[in-house]
């Protein structure tokens, strides 16, 4: 989690809740139907940020948990949306996530580093093809190549939730399926 020096933190907010408990059970199935279901469920709490200022959070996730935490003012933003944005929040919430699983994945490296150099590697050989091909069709492909997205560690987290989703395209997607073999498992439904 990245220090916010103004953060408030909320455990609940029931109105959020109301609004984001369809969002975080989406996330969890998704994440179960992909054989994530042996790891512990995201969990979700909220935190309160102004949203006008550049950098501002939408969310975090805190070290070693599974606990992602979202920003109640952009939450309030969508709120005012007129489609739902159930996808929109399981979007942020599996994004939080990913920084879960690979503190995970670290925490069982036999050799240190090598799960972020897999990622770094996966990162470079994305953005090799992505100059190659016709990437411009592809919206999913697109969101990827975002400034946020320059960091490996943001790219592999936004790719992991299109993973989850299903709508990451090959060949990105094998590389999720090699990543995380040693933390998968068949679904349970
Ligand atoms: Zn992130």
């Amino acid at each position: 989690m990245r220090f916010l020096p103004s953060v408030q933190f909320i455990e609940q907010s029931r109105v959020a809740d109301e609004f984001v408990a369809p969002a975080a059970v989406l996330a969890n199935r998704l994440l179960d139907a992909k054989g994530l279901g042996g790891l512990p469920p995201c969990s979700v709490s909220y935190f309160i940020e102004e949203l006008h200022r550049p950098g501002a959070a939408i969310g975090l996730h805190s070290k070693g948990r599974a606990n992602v935490r979202l920003n109640l003012a952009w939450l309030a933003k969508l709120a005012q949306q007129e489609t739902a944005p159930e996808w929109e929040v399981a979007f942020v919430i599996l994004h939080e996530y990913a920084h879960f699983v690979l503190e995970l994945l670290e925490a069982r490296e036999v050799s240190p580093g090598a799960t972020r150099r897999r990622i770094e590697a996966g990162h470079a050989d994305f953005l090799r093809r992505m100059s190659h091909l016709g990437w411009l069709a592809d919206p999913v492909s697109r969101k990827l190549l975002s400034n946020h997205n320059a960091i490996a560690e943001e790219w592999y987290c936004d790719a992991f939730a299109y993973w989850v989703a299903g709508t990451l395209p090959e060949p990105h997607a094998e590389f999720f399926y090699e990543l995380l073999a040693g933390v998968r498992f068949p679904p349970t439904s």
